[in-house]
C-alpha cells in the first residue's frame, strides 16, 4: 500500500487499511472484515466520537479504564511536561525516578494501610505474571517450596499473557494454547443467578465460599500457595458474590496459611465508591494487583501493591528478585497516574460515586428490571449487568448463549450507547464523573435498546 497514514482519513479508508494490517485482540476478523472497524477519533467527559461524526454514550469508560473521564488537560500536561524533562529511565540496578518514587508513595497512602510497597509494570497482565512469581518466590524464602499452586476461580479473568490467562478462568483461552500451566487450579465462581438453584442468595454465598476450603483440603494446605479472585468479577460478567461469600472466604484463608491476592484491576480505583474494592469488602489483601483506573487509562501503568508480610520476606531473606520490565515505573505513565489520583482525591469523584452518583445509577438501573427479557439486575456503584434470559420466572437461559447478548450489543452501539455483553449478560462500567443528567440518558437509552432487542426476537 502506498497510502501513508496522514492520507487514511476517510472511514472506508482507515477501515480497509485496519482489514489489511492490523490484528485486533478477542475479534474474530472473518466477521470484522464483513463490516470493518468502528473507528473511534475523539471524546470528551463521557461520550465518544467516530470517524463519521457519530455520537456515542460511553457506559465502559473505554474497557473499564476511564474513571476521571476523558479530556483532561492536566494529564496530558503532566505527560506531556515529564516527556521534555525526562522522558524515560528505568528503575533497575538500583536507579529510580521522581514520577516513580512519588507515585509509590502515593499508592502506599491510599491502598489499605498494610500494603505500603509497589512493583511497577505496564498492565494488569503483567501484575498477575508478577503475582504468580511473587508468591512462589515468598514460600521459597519460608521454607515452603512446595507450597505452588494458586486457586483461582472459573470465569475469572487475570489479563492475557500466559501465567495471567492461566490465572483466569475463561475456557475459552484456556483452548488455545494448552492454558492453564501446571499449578493453577479453579473452583466455582460466587455466581448465584446461574448456579444458585434453589438456594437463597446468602446460603449459596457459603457454598460457594466453601469450594475453597474443600480445594484446600483436597491438595492439601502445605501445597496451596494463594488463592487470586477479583472483589466483583468483572469480564465474566460482573459477578456480585453473595453477601455471605467474602466474610466465608476470609475466615477460610485466616484459618489456612495460604497468600490472599485481590486483584483490583477493575475495582480499584474508585469503581465501587471506595478506593478498593477491598476497602468496600472489607479485605487485606497480601498482594493486591492494579492498572486499568490507576491511569484512568491515558497511558499504560500497573502495578503489585505488596503488602509488609511479603515484602519483609523478599526484602530480607530474597536478595535479587530477577524479574522487572523495562518500562517498569515508567516516568511519563507514573506523572500520569499520580496526576490522575490526585484529580480522584482532590475533587472528590470517589465521594460522589459512594454516596450520590452510584446509587442514583444503581436506583435507575433496576429500574430495568421490569422489562421481559430482564432476568435479574445487580451492581455496586459505578459497575453493574442485565441478565438477559428466555424465562424470568424459571430463570432459564436462551439455548444458545451469546447470540442475544450480541445482538443487543450491536443494537446499543447503533444506537449510541456503548454497553457490552458477556454472553447474555448486559454490563456497564461508566467513567466515574458521570453526572445524574448522564445516567438519566445511559438509562433511557438502555431501555430504548432493550426493547429493540425484544422487537428483533419477537418478544414483547
Ligand atoms: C483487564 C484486567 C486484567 C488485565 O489487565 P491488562 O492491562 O489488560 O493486561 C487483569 N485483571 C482484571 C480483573 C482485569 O479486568
Amino acid at each position: 500500500m502506498n497510502d501513508t497514514p496522514e492520507s487514511l482519513s476517510i472511514t472506508s479508508d482507515l477501515q480497509e487499511a485496519d482489514r489489511r494490517h492490523h490484528l485486533h485482540p478477542f475479534t474474530d476478523h472473518k466477521q470484522l472484515g464483513k463490516k470493518g472497524s468502528r473507528v473511534i477519533t475523539r471524546a470528551e467527559g463521557v461520550y465518544l466520537w467516530d470517524s463519521d461524526g457519530s455520537k456515542l454514550l460511553d457506559g465502559m469508560a473505554g474497557l473499564w479504564c476511564v474513571n476521571v473521564g476523558y479530556g483532561r488537560q492536566e494529564l496530558a500536561q503532566a505527560a506531556y511536561d515529564q516527556m521534555l524533562k525526562l522522558p524515560f529511565y528505568n528503575t533497575f540496578f538500583q536507579t529510580a525516578t521522581p514520577p516513580a518514587i512519588e507515585l509509590a508513595a502515593l499508592l502506599a497512602e491510599i491502598t489499605p494501610e498494610h500494603l505500603n510497597r509497589v512493583f511497577f509494570t505496564n498492565s494488569g497482565s503483567e501484575a498477575n505474571d508478577t503475582v504468580l512469581r511473587m508468591v512462589r518466590r515468598y514460600w521459597d524464602l519460608q521454607g515452603q517450596p512446595d507450597k505452588k499452586t494458586v486457586i483461582s476461580r472459573i470465569n475469572a479473568y487475570h489479563g492475557s499473557t500466559v501465567a495471567a490467562a492461566s490465572l483466569g478462568g475463561m475456557k475459552p483461552m484456556h483452548a488455545q494454547g494448552d492454558l492453564p500451566i501446571p499449578g493453577i487450579v479453579h473452583i466455582e465462581q460466587p455466581y448465584w443467578y446461574e448456579n444458585g438453584g434453589d438456594l437463597s442468595p446468602d446460603e449459596y454465598g457459603i457454598v460457594a465460599a466453601r469450594r475453597l476450603e474443600e480445594k484446600i483440603n483436597e491438595l492439601g494446605e502445605d501445597q496451596v500457595a494463594a488463592f487470586i479472585a477479583e472483589p466483583i468479577q468483572g469480564a465474566g460478567g460482573v459477578i456480585v458474590p453473595p453477601e455471605t461469600y467474602w466474610p466465608e472466604i476470609k475466615r477460610i484463608c485466616s484459618e489456612y496459611d495460604i497468600l490472599l491476592i485481590v486483584d483490583e484491576v477493575i475495582c480499584g480505583f474508585g469503581r465501587l465508591g471506595r478506593w478498593f474494592g477491598s476497602d468496600y469488602y472489607g479485605l487485606t489483601p497480601d498482594l493486591m494487583p492494579v492498572a486499568k483506573g490507576l491511569s484512568s487509562g491515558y497511558l499504560p501503568i500497573g502495578g503489585v501493591m505488596v503488602s509488609d508480610r511479603v515484602a519483609v520476606t523478599l526484602i530480607e531473606e530474597g536478595g535479587d528478585f530477577n524479574h522487572g520490565f523495562t518500562y517498569s515505573g515508567h516516568p511519563a505513565a507514573c506523572a500520569v497516574a499520580a496526576a490522575n489520583v490526585r484529580i480522584l482525591r482532590d475533587e472528590k469523584i470517589i465521594e460522589r460515586v459512594d454516596t450520590d452518583t452510584g446509587p442514583y445509577l444503581q436506583q435507575r438501573w433496576r429500574e430495568l428490571a421490569d422489562h421481559p427479557l430482564v432476568g435479574e439486575v445487580r451492581g455496586v456503584g459505578f459497575v453493574a449487568a442485565l441478565e438477559l434470559v428466555k424465562d424470568k420466572a424459571t430463570r432459564t437461559f436462551f439455548e444458545k448463549r451469546g447470540e442475544v447478548g450480541g445482538l443487543c450489543r450491536d443494537i446499543c452501539f447503533d444506537n449510541g450507547l456503548v454497553m457490552r455483553a458477556v454472553q447474555d449478560t448486559m454490563i456497564i462500567s461508566p467513567p466515574l464523573i458521570m453526572s445524574r443528567e448522564e445516567i438519566d440518558e445511559l438509562v433511557t437509552l438502555a431501555h430504548q435498546c432493550l426493547e429493540l432487542t425484544a422487537k428483533e426476537l419477537g418478544v414483547s
